[in-house]
């Protein structure tokens, strides 16, 4: 039973947009994945491994990292000792704004479940066997054969360019429904490589509703709201993050635990991460979630506890927000279910607050990310500003300098140039405004 009281509080907050941290009453923290899930993901791993010579065939970029794709774990050093935020403990940023090809924490989540899908047509007809090498895919007569096959997939922006371009790498046709909210340069972008984008006036949950509408007994329907290949393929960054831990001699254990930061939409990527690194790590790990004043779903699907699905609408909120990659009004159930014991909690931000994060980010260490991306960089700092963090170290009893906080940066170098220019000149307007100290609000 949660305490009536504190939910009220978080309610209130919530409907009047103000910043919280909501600590998740239903947290069981030594939770592990089930075996199934334990399972998909192993699965997931292997599969992105033998097909790491297909992308490189299919990708000049992959060329160079054999075909892997994986992103940089950099230390934050610089954030801490010069910029305005202040905090304690080591800071690392896990660099998913420089996956290759799709530029955001969508590429190994969506490309594993367009591999997953193109493995299971080759097999059922004979092109490749269950030990071939996976170049075959890539040949012309796969391309023609592929070429029967559409791919369709909704989404407010990057899961469309993870999915739309290596779909149409392989071949297949692919048909991307986008959110009113989508970035036009990602719509240009995909165009650009042969993808049909669909535009559509309503949110994301209304993108997927057409896309899902429109599918026919021979195509495939990737659905962001409920796929286990999308989560398992985001879960495999788990093991990445451990060796990069393990690179860095950074241990993980009672005394030294982790705290993780994900910006969250519709839940699957940052819940398949979390329960990947709930496998490895159990009650040492501590994830915590990001998510938009206007679109805060996931928090409002948790917190009320329940197994219907929760709309932000429910709660007067309009789910307008610059964080088009988190402009999601009813989180996954799937994704909601899995992490309902494994989730330590989730904090909101503001629009306003997402661009000081990008400027702060750009200013001292020079990372230009998408604004979606920048939501979890102040995640460190509930801990040391407000009595709920503070509350949470004590609970657990953690020793705030013993903490490594990892900020997952999961958008950002695929934003083409005149982009880039517009988000640096609100990003320095923030910055001129900002205030020394004032990261988290009083309460
Ligand atoms: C999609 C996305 C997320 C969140 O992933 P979900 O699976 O929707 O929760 C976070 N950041 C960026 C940049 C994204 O594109």
């Amino acid at each position: 039973m949660q305490n009536f009281g504190e939910y009220r509080r978080i309610i209130d907050r919530l409907r009047t947009k103000q910043r919280c941290l909501w600590l998740n009453t239903h947290l069981v923290p030594d939770r592990r994945p089930n075996l199934t899930t334990l399972a998909g993901i192993t699965d997931a791993g292997e599969r992105l491994k033998r097909n790491e010579p297909l992308l490189a065939t299919l990708f000049d970029e992959l060329n160079v990292t054999d075909g892997r794709i994986e992103s940089p774990l950099t230390k934050a050093e610089d954030l801490i000792a010069s910029s305005p935020i202040t905090g304690t403990g080591a800071w690392f940023i896990k660099r998913d704004d420089l996956l290759p090809v799709a530029g955001s924490i969508k590429a190994r989540g969506g490309f594993h479940e367009v591999l997953a899908y193109a493995e299971k047509l080759a097999l059922n007809h004979g092109i490749i066997g269950p030990v071939s090498d996976r170049r075959l895919l890539a040949t012309a007569s796969a391309r023609k054969f592929f070429s029967k096959y559409k791919i369709l997939v909704g989404s407010t922006g990057n899961l469309g360019l993870a999915i739309g371009t290596l779909a149409a790498a392989l071949g297949f046709k692919s048909e991307v429904h986008m959110s009113a909210d989508a970035k036009q340069w990602k719509k240009d972008r995909l165009s650009g490589s042969g993808v049909n984008v669909v535009e559509h006036q309503g949110d994301y949950s209304a993108a997927v509703a057409a896309a899902r509408s429109l599918i026919r007994a021979s195509d495939y329907f990737i659905d962001d709201e409920a796929s286990s290949f999308l989560f398992y393929g985001y879960a495999t960054a788990a093991l990445e993050l451990k060796k990069q831990l393990d690179e860095v001699d950074r241990k993980v254990d009672s005394r030294t635990p982790l705290f993780v930061y994900l910006p969250c939409g519709v839940g699957g990527a940052p819940g398949g991460i979390t329960a990947g690194l709930k496998a490895f790590f159990g009650e040492n790990v501590h994830c915590f979630f990001a998510e938009p004043v206007a679109s805060p779903s996931m928090l409002l699907q948790l917190c009320t506890g329940g197994t219907e699905s929760v709309s932000v609408a429910d709660f007067g909120l309009n789910n307008i927000t610059e964080a088009d990659g988190l402009a999601v009004g009813r989180a996954s159930l799937f994704a909601a279910r899995h992490i309902q014991e494994m989730v330590a909690g989730i904090f909101t931000v503001s629009d306003d607050e997402l661009y000081e994060n990008m400027a702060i980010l750009e200013k001292y260490s020079g990372i230009l990310l998408e604004p979606s991306a920048a939501a979890g960089i102040r995640g460190p700092v509930w801990f040391n500003e407000t009595k709920e963090g503070r509350g949470y170290l004590q609970k657990h009893h953690i020793i705030p300098d013993h903490v490594t906080h990892i900020i997952w940066a999961t958008g950002g170098s695929l934003v083409p140039g005149h982009q880039r220019m517009k988000y640096k000149n609100i990003a320095d307007i923030k910055l001129k405004n900002l205030a020394r100290n004032s990261s988290v609000p009083a309460e």
